[in-house]
């Protein structure tokens, strides 16, 4: 990754934080934020009038479509993501795609692409349909801002003071437990919230 994109990563994701009105203590509302950005989220299912295809992929190769950005010929812009559960196989309701946290990792990383201005490259077919991605030096700027703005730091340190488990972090925002581990580690949350604990009162 470039050098200080880390740090401004944290400054984006904080800006859009303040643009859509949510704190540094809770996880981005992505729904807000699609609207800040004007992008359209929509279910796979939803666009492309039949899960049929979803589910043919996920009998396939389970999880390799997450999701997919298309800038349409009228100007819209729509994040497409994935409609079945990686774990179950069942169909995601729109609903439960607000809390389940891999949804939520993959609309956020496609709205930090945009974000980032990233272009659309290589062109993927998956199960006949064109899909496109980002080189792999995108793929992981979009990767970390999406974790900083499902995870803040502020938030991290403070739940690493109050002593929450990786687990249970994931649980109360709605992300993946690895998502909360790695958001975690990276942040350097724990280690702040033990230095804070050995200053003397
Ligand atoms: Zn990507």
């Amino acid at each position: 990754m470039r050098r200080g994109f880390k740090a401004q990563a944290e400054r984006h994701a904080a800006q859009l934080r303040d643009a859509v009105n949510c704190s540094d203590r809770e996880t981005m509302c992505l729904p807000k934020l699609a609207a800040h950005l004007k992008v359209e989220v929509v279910a796979g299912h939803r666009a492309l009038g039949s899960a049929d295809p979803f589910y043919a992929l996920h009998q396939e190769q389970p999880g390799a479509f997450s999701g997919a950005t298309f800038h349409l010929p009228d100007g819209r812009i729509v994040v497409v993501y994935n409609p079945i559960v990686y774990e179950t196989g069942d169909l995601l309701s729109a609903r439960a795609a607000q809390t389940h946290g891999r949804t939520r990792s993959d609309v956020a990383h496609e709205l930090s692409h945009l974000v980032l201005g990233h272009d659309l490259r290589e062109i993927k077919t998956i199960a006949g349909h064109p899909f496109f991605t980002c080189d792999p030096e995108q793929e992981q700027e979009a990767n970390w801002l999406a974790g900083c703005l499902l995870l803040p730091r502020p938030m991290l340190v403070a739940a690493a003071r109050r002593g929450e488990a990786d687990d249970h972090v994931a649980a109360q925002h709605h992300v993946t437990i690895e998502m909360a581990r790695w958001r975690m580690s990276v942040s350097g949350a724990r280690m702040q919230a033990a230095r804070g604990r050995a200053r003397p009162a």
